[in-house]
């Protein structure tokens, strides 16, 4: 760690303690050179993700509720546990990776539903339904048309 009053690079480490229930870690640092002492903190990069609901209220994401939803959507269909649990796997890598640590319902909705659709329509239908809150008939069909477009385009590649 570079020196903030004179930037010599080798600056000595002269104490060291946790905080926060040792989520953070707070170091005492001396500059060999000029003497001066200056503190670092080093914090665990994993935050975890909130999740912006359609009424602008912020809950953190919930694995397990995401599994639960799912598995609804998949009630009786041939669909495994260690599918659900991958594509949740999958879902909560990608977030981890994005710059932004809150995020819209609709992102992960989507994100959802762009998996489901591979593992079993069925279940990308039902989840849609809940997930989109289909206000008629109209939206439901124009969801259904565009699966049966895209399973068409992937079937002929
Ligand atoms: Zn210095």
């Amino acid at each position: 760690m570079k020196c903030p009053f004179c930037n010599y690079e080798d600056t000595k480490v002269i104490d060291s303690r946790s905080q926060d229930d040792n989520t953070t870690i707070k170091r005492r640092r001396l500059c060999e050179k000029c003497g001066k002492r200056f503190t670092t903190y080093e914090r665990i990069d994993i935050l975890p993700i909130t999740i912006i609901k359609k009424d602008g209220s912020r809950e953190i994401f919930d694995k397990n509720k995401l599994i639960s939803g799912i598995l609804k959507s998949c009630n009786k269909r041939p669909v495994t546990m260690k599918q659900i649990e991958g594509l949740v796997d999958d879902i909560e890598n990608k977030l981890s990776t994005l710059p932004e640590k809150e995020v819209p319902s609709d992102t992960i909705g989507n994100m959802v539903m762009d998996r489901l659709k591979y593992l079993d329509e069925v279940a990308y239908v039902r989840f849609a339904s809940v997930y989109r809150q289909f206000k008629d008939i109209n939206t439901f069909m124009d969801e259904l048309a565009k699966l049966l477009v895209e399973k068409k385009d992937t079937t002929n590649d």
